[in-house]
């Protein structure tokens, strides 16, 4: 074994150990000739190595400097690893894909895990679709409807951009060091630019914070400053629901009202 640095908490560095588990993530991922397959973190090289020994070739983004060698190393002979060593936050993908498109895949750090799907789904033209490991709880809130408790900005946010589909739970028995929570592993396909229909990204963005930012006001109160009870009925809501009662739709209704109608804060 090359890695010889102890896993360090500060990077959330749970390593994959469970063989079943990374199976069924190289499954799920299907990768095929041609695809450009990105990973984030790829610590001591758990899901690496498999993705290489089936696609040949891959680019991980990895922060830890006392991983790169090892990993490069161990992936000698395996396939065609390229290792970045970078804060993924600071890697741009739509540079990186060109005129291509991206297949992102990681264990991410749980740290981190809201700044890297914000990350992507800034770039999410240049991706294709992603395959991440995150805390269950994360996992569940992103995959969230209306009416569930859980149901918030990050549901509303990703779903807006993507299709999210959690495919299987994963224990903390199958990481070394074990984590305190239990984690799934979610599928994010970026929708196409004609079915997103959000016209201007920051005030959808503005929008949907706001109307979450207080999530036990009404619209009519937490959107104060942002839309009237006027716009939010133009958009086919009632001023007296909560956010949480909100579909998607809605927040890109009242999100495209007309610059002219709107309020300035
Ligand atoms: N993929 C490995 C596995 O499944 O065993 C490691 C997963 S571990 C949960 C998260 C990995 O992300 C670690 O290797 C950690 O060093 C790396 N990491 C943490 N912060 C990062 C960042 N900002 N940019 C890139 N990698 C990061």
């Amino acid at each position: 074994m090359n890695f010889k640095a102890p896993p360090k908490k500060s990077l959330g560095q749970h390593f994959l150990t469970d063989r079943g588990m990374i199976e069924m993530i190289v499954l799920a991922v299907n990768p095929q000739p041609g695809d450009l397959l990105v990973e984030i973190g790829p610590g001591q090289g758990a899901i690496t190595l498999p993705l290489l020994r089936k696609h040949g070739q891959l680019t991980a983004i990895e922060f830890d400097r006392d991983l790169v060698v090892p990993l490069s190393q161990a992936a000698h002979g395996v396939g065609q690893l390229t290792v970045i060593h970078k804060d993924v936050l600071e890697v741009d993908f739509t540079r990186m894909a060109g005129e291509e498109k991206l297949r992102l895949v990681g264990n991410l750090p749980y740290n981190l895990s809201s700044p890297i799907l914000f990350h992507a789904l800034d770039h999410a033209a240049a991706v294709r679709d992603m395959h991440f490991m995150l805390q269950k709880e994360v996992v569940d809130r992103m995959a969230a409807g209306p009416g569930s408790k859980v149901y918030g900005r990050l549901s509303v946010m990703l779903q807006a951009y993507c299709s999210v589909t959690p495919l299987f739970d994963v224990p903390p028995a199958a990481f070394r060091p074990p984590p305190k929570v239990d984690s799934a592993v979610v599928r994010l396909v970026p929708r196409t630019p004609e079915t997103i229909g959000v016209d201007d990204p920051k005030r959808f963005a503005d929008v949907v914070r706001a109307a979450f930012g207080q999530r036990r006001k009404t619209l009519r109160n937490a959107l104060m400053g942002v839309a009237t009870s006027e716009q939010i009925e133009a958009a086919g809501l009632r001023p007296d629901a909560r956010a949480e009662q909100v579909e998607v739709a809605g927040f890109v209704r009242l999100a495209n009202l007309p610059s002219a109608e709107r309020v300035e804060p």
